[in-house]
């Protein structure tokens, strides 16, 4: 089973969203597999988006993230980095599909509610930055055996 890093933003804390998404997760049948709602640190957050270091939103998404609180979880399940990133739509909402969380709940880019990684190196990478393996619970769904052939 894959595991990929998820964020509900502070905007999407702070418009009463956390639900929808984690609805949309588990109902897809994905698993949660860790789940924290916290104030990500500068630091955190600059090793986070380090790959966007010199891009000229850096600033404001940095002080954005760290505005408030968000909702940080591992989930799991087969090819869950590719059914999450599908599951939250375009990076920008304008061009994000209905049906997805951004396409059905974002317009503004710096403004778009959710993150998940994008490839396995980045889901590893950024598992590592805010979860302790501890922290990453072992269980099953009862639903596995209809879920799965
Ligand atoms: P994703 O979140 O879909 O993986 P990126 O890694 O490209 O997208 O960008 C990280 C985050 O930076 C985006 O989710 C978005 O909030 C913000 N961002 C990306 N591009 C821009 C931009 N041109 N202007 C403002 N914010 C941006």
């Amino acid at each position: 089973m894959e595991q990929t890093y998820v964020m509900v933003k502070p905007d999407g804390v702070q418009r009463g969203l956390v639900g929808e998404v984690i609805s949309r997760i588990e109902k897809r049948g994905l698993k949660i597999v860790a789940l924290r709602m916290n104030v990500i640190a500068e630091a955190t957050a600059k090793e986070h988006y380090g790959e966007h270091a010199a891009r000229p939103f850096f600033p404001s998404l940095i002080e954005f993230i760290t505005s408030g609180p968000s909702v940080s979880m591992v989930v799991a399940g087969k090819d869950a980095i590719k059914v999450m990133r599908a599951i939250n739509g375009a990076t920008n909402p304008v061009d994000a599909a209905p049906g997805t969380i951004r396409g059905d709940f974002a317009l503004d880019v710096g403004r778009n509610v959710v993150h998940a990684s994008d490839s396995p190196e980045a889901a590893a990478r950024e598992i590592a930055i805010h979860f302790k393996d501890s922290e990453i619970a072992n269980y099953s769904r009862v639903d596995e055996v209809c879920l799965y052939e």
